[in-house]
């Protein structure tokens, strides 16, 4: 069985500027990838290059291992569902408005919601236990809602991959927790292929199947968590000492930076 998501040999850049190259990575029904990597090293282009809104310099996304290449605006968003930063955004919409947008490439820019439309933007909002934030004004919620309510609208869309954004920056601990445990139930129950970007490792180790490390817009790791996030690695890309120690009977891991303990 193919891949829901195969990222092949890609290279990623903005006109004549490459940023990364070689990168190839594949993502299952239901597997969670975890993108890690430093500030520049590439991220937000390899996203913006999955998602088609950029062209690939090189290599080839495929989607159920058809090749999304010659894709319309409109099929890739039946593919992909994308949540970008909760930023606030300029627009006065309630937020089941914001959440039907999701549905335009199910029915086209001027052909009014219809019932289904909004059924699934209700099932959407339901999902991710926001529904008594569907009328209120999308300038009025918190960060944490406002994000929750933006995969919902990426839910809505129907996609088969998932894409986010550090999902979690700017979220208080609560919500990010929040977050990260209705990313993980959209992989487990809805069968989505999930890549999110992240610079926590912590969060890696508690919800991603596999991470992939980039550095200088190359591949530098690809593998398990427990394989990729390694005191070497976090030396080497991340130029700082941690202990990468296992807590809890559950054997979670977490890093911990030397230079910041107390008495080190
Ligand atoms: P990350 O998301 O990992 O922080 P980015 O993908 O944003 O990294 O940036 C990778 C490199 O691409 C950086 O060197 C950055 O300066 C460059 N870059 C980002 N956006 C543009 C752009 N619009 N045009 C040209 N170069 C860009």
């Amino acid at each position: 069985m193919s891949a829901r998501l195969a990222v092949e040999d890609l290279a990623f850049g903005y006109g004549e500027r490459t940023v990364g190259a070689s990168v190839g990575f594949a993502v299952g029904v239901g597997e969670v990838l975890c993108l890690l990597g430093p500030n520049g090293s590439g991220k937000t282009t390899l996203f913006k290059t999955i998602l088609g809104l950029l062209p690939p310099r090189g290599g080839r996304i495929r989607v159920d291992g058809e090749d999304a290449g010659g894709w319309t605006p409109r099929r890739r968003a039946l593919a992909f569902g994308y949540v970008p930063q909760a930023g606030a955004g300029q627009f006065s919409f309630s937020v089941s408005e914001m959440v039907l947008m999701g549905r335009t490439a199910h029915r086209g820019p001027f052909t009014a919601p219809a019932e289904l439309d909004h059924a699934a933007a209700t099932a959407a909002l339901d999902r991710l236990g926001i529904a008594h934030l569907a009328e209120r004004d999308w300038l009025r919620i918190s960060g944490g809602e406002r994000q929750l309510a933006l995969i919902a609208r990426a839910l809505a869309q129907a996609p088969r991959v998932l894409v986010l954004d550090e999902p979690t920056a700017s979220l208080d601990f609560g919500n990010q927790v929040r977050v990260l445990e209705q990313v993980r139930r959209l992989a487990d129950e809805d069968g989505l292929a999930v890549v999110f970007s992240t610079h926590h490792p912590e969060q890696a180790f508690a919800i991603a199947d596999r991470v992939a490390l980039l550095h200088n817009g190359r591949l530098a790791r690809l593998g398990s968590p427990d394989e990729v996030i390694t005191a070497a690695m976090m030396r080497e890309v991340y130029g700082t000492e941690v202990d990468v120690l296992t807590v809890g009977d559950g054997g979670m891991r977490v890093c911990l930076p030397r230079t910041l303990r107390r008495g080190a």
